[in-house]
């Protein structure tokens, strides 16, 4: 037997614990509640009012002839239909399409009530039988809403009819979309202030995604413009600048990121002290900060990795560098780390790896004007979309109090990953 919509909706009657059975003669035996309700307070109503009510029983619940003219509404043919088949119609609708409906027009919604809206607003669940699931009401009349609403996204994990997301440069949390993103959507350890910011979300780059070659070139392509971003924080002593990008280098998409510091002192050099206590983070693994984690069983006795504070260092002239933090604010380098702080001292420019997640990064020292420093840092995001994803919880910052070991990811918790090594556009 194929079940129809209008059992369905039984059933979910059947769920209720507010059905009460309605006496009134039942036109055939599977009428619905809330048909059979409304008809027998409609006949009880005729019944009690006698002929006066009689007269008044207009076959169409169109407006009087004399208003007709004025009405749009007497053009719709649902509307111009004997009001027993209006009725048998709208008793096969699920509360989600009878809202929908009810909201088209006063017309409609006096006849239909809003008793559907109460049903899809209540936490009871019905049978979806095209998803084989337990499901609200509400969670099918969101979409529905959303047709008529192209400007505003159906955002599944809120349930709310929104605005679509922006691009990074112009994301920013909100009250509204805070709990849209899940725990591992956003990387929001970037630079931010009240002017600018660069909020990448994970939808961000299944966009970016969308524009990338199938095909493995040697070339590098072209800029993304999603991804584009380009801010200043000012500082007391120095201008923090980050200009982001994100473009397709042979198979991967590549996001890079110039954090440039200016000092804006002309008449002394930039501190590099000033720059690490700002603090600076490339990626959840490489940061100046020194600030120890919270302390509890997870954490005890844990340091931040040092190397991104030792790039830093070496980069530039011995003179600038009074105020550094102490090595032992760090954690000790593991053997990769160590390979790349000797390999640094004999070769002079170094490329910077993390160990951690898909990151490089270089850096390089400029005296002229005020000093700038800059540090250009690479983010691979793979080439499929299964490494891509894989990637990007390598990139998203985890540090919360009562997570547990596995479920950090941050300077205190950079274990050695294995990542496909990427090419980068480094033209210096
Ligand atoms: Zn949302
Ligand atoms: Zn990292």
């Amino acid at each position: 037997m194929v079940e129809t919509r209008r059992t369905t909706r039984g059933n979910v009657q059947g769920r209720s614990k507010n059905v009460r059975a309605v006496q009134a003669p039942k036109t055939n035996g599977t009428a619905p509640t809330n048909q059979t309700k409304r008809k027998a307070i409609q006949e009880a109503a005729e019944k009690g009012k006698g002929k006066k009510r009689a007269k008044n029983n207009y076959l169409s619940y169109l407006p009087r002839s004399h208003e007709v003219g004025s009405d749009p509404n007497h053009n719709i043919r649902l509307l111009n239909l004997p009001r027993d088949i209006f009725d048998e119609i709208t008793s096969w609708l699920e509360p989600d399409a009878l809202t929908c409906l009810s909201l088209t027009c006063k017309e409609i919604l006096s006849i239909v009530g809003r008793e559907s809206w109460t049903e899809c607003r209540s936490k009871r669940q019905y049978w979806n039988q095209t998803n084989g699931s337990w499901t609200h009401f509400r969670y099918s009349l969101i979409p529905l809403l959303g047709r008529d609403t192209p400007h505003l996204i159906v955002c599944g994990p809120c349930m709310t009819l929104h605005p679509p997301f922006k691009p990074p440069r112009e994301h920013r949390k909100t009250k509204l979309t805070k709990s849209c993103f899940g725990q591992w959507s956003t990387i929001d350890y970037l630079p931010n202030d009240e002017l600018g910011g660069y909020n990448l979300l994970w939808e961000h780059i299944v966009e970016a995604r969308k524009s990338l070659a199938l095909e493995s070139t040697d070339k590098i392509g072209s800029p993304i413009e999603l991804l584009d971003g380009n801010f200043t924080v000012r500082h007391k002593r120095l201008n923090y600048t980050l200009i982001s990008s994100g473009r397709q280098i042979r198979k991967n998409l590549v996001l890079k990121h110039e954090h440039i510091f200016h000092g804006v002192d002309t008449r002394s050099s930039l501190r590099l002290a000033d720059i690490t206590a700002l603090p600076v983070r490339l990626c959840p693994h490489q940061t100046t900060s020194t600030q120890k984690s919270e302390p509890n069983c997870f954490t005890k006795g844990r340091l931040p990795s040092g190397l991104l504070t030792h790039s830093i260092t070496t980069a530039a002239p011995p003179s600038l560098r009074i105020g550094m933090p102490a090595p032992n604010m760090f954690s000790s380098p593991v053997s990769s780390e160590k390979k790349q702080m000797d390999s640094a001292v004999s070769s002079g420019k170094a490329l910077w790896t993390c160990r951690a997640c898909p990151t490089k990064w270089h850096v390089q020292h400029s005296g002229e004007g005020g000093g700038e420093l800059k540090i250009t840092a690479w983010h691979s995001l793979g080439d499929t979309a299964y490494r891509a994803q894989e990637y990007w919880k390598m990139l998203v910052r985890r540090e919360m109090w009562n997570l547990g070991d596995g479920k950090r990811n941050s300077e205190f918790f950079a274990g050695t990953r294995q990542y496909l090594d990427f090419a980068i556009d480094d033209e210096e």
